[in-house]
């Protein structure tokens, strides 16, 4: 069945013209599934007619609380949620400037193989719907009785091998009858999916951008991830700069520093030269060790000194805060427990 939430605004509209209702019901509809109703009987402005005439089409239905994990240290939440079918997805509330930011994931499961990453160690299942992965974020404002004020799509997924329903999903909780979060405050993170970041440019939903770039040069990026061997470091700028030309979003490139696989001097001078004179700034995060794979963190201190060189070349970095350490089983590490 399906999920009323994985309506479009125009999609409801559509559907609620054609079964001959007044068209101001689609407005309070839409209002109701976005804030979190769980059945039909919660929609009390709606006639019992129209309520019957919709649960034979459609289901409301928000991923249930299967796991939860509190950091003692900074109050980081950990959630595993189970959707409707049983799968399991992992996101994780965090606190970010004065308020909170979510981390949501956009697939069951992932495709790309990066050799560091466990979202990916069992495939993909599947994509996630708008709704399943604007659900996160209002299972989580209900479970801790928050609002939610930023949204970064760097869970389990690459977001933008989902691309349809990623973008339908920022859309709906764009809409100032849903969540209305600006773009501003959403980030999606991709592994480099050079073509959909110009269809992404296109779109006209001025999100921020992050880079999955993780090495500087081609040769030592395959290594790491198997899509470089599809989009060059090269097309991958290209991208990147018509992606700015048209947002004037400043993009941010993850790289996780990796023992022997990319963190040398030599490394940090040419990711300066890559990236200098570029409107953009490194997020360098220390490796999570996956136990499935053989990646080793560098010392705080070699982080230091090769943020230190990226810095005195002319490029910004920062060193990504480790948060929810106790609780520490980030990307897809917890769902993979489980599994
Ligand atoms: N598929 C998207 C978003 C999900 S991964 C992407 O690739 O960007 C979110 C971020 O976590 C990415 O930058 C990813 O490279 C990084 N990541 C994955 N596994 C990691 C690990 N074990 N240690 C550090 N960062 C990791």
């Amino acid at each position: 069945m399906v999920n009323l939430g994985d309506l479009t605004p125009e999609e409801l509209k559509s559907y609620i013209k054609e079964i001959g209702e007044a068209a101001f019901r689609a407005d309070q509809i839409y209002k109701w599934v976005h804030s979190g109703a769980e059945s039909f009987d919660e929609m009390t402005n709606i006639s019992q007619k129209l309520k019957e005439k919709l649960s034979e089409s459609f289901e409301v239905f928000i991923p249930e609380v299967y796991k939860k994990y509190v950091s003692k240290i900074d109050g980081t939440v950990k959630y595993l949620f189970k959707l409707s079918d049983g799968n399991i997805i992992e996101s994780v509330v965090m606190d970010y400037h004065h308020g909170k930011s979510i981390c949501v994931s956009s697939q069951v499961g992932c495709r790309m193989g990066c050799s560091f990453c466990a979202s990916t160690l069992n495939g993909l299942s599947r994509n996630l719907t708008p709704f399943e992965i604007e659900g996160q974020i209002i299972r989580a404002q209900k479970d801790m009785n928050i609002r939610i004020s930023n949204i970064v799509i760097m869970g389990i997924g690459e977001p933008l091998d989902n691309f349809a329903n990623v973008i339908n999903f920022i859309k709906n909780t764009n809409s100032d009858k849903g969540l209305n979060i600006g773009c501003r405050h959403i980030t999606l993170s991709t592994c480099g999916l050079a073509d959909k970041i110009y269809d992404l440019a296109d779109c006209n939903l001025p999100i921020n951008l992050a880079i999955s770039l993780h090495a500087p040069t081609d040769e030592r990026r395959k290594v790491l991830m198997p899509i470089a061997n599809a989009y060059s470091i090269k097309a991958l700028m290209e991208a990147c700069d018509y992606y700015y030309d048209k947002t004037h979003r400043r993009i941010t490139f993850e790289y996780a520093l990796v023992k022997d696989k990319n963190s040398t001097r030599e490394d940090a001078l040419t990711l300066s030269r890559l990236l200098r004179g570029k409107n953009c700034h490194i997020n360098l995060i220390p490796v999570n060790p996956v136990r499935e794979r053989e990646n080793t963190r560098i010392s705080k201190k070699d982080m230091e000194i090769f943020k230190k060189t990226l810095e005195e070349n002319g490029v910004n970095a920062t060193v990504r805060r480790e948060l929810g350490s106790d609780i520490n089983a980030s990307c897809g590490q917890l769902r993979n427990q489980e599994l």
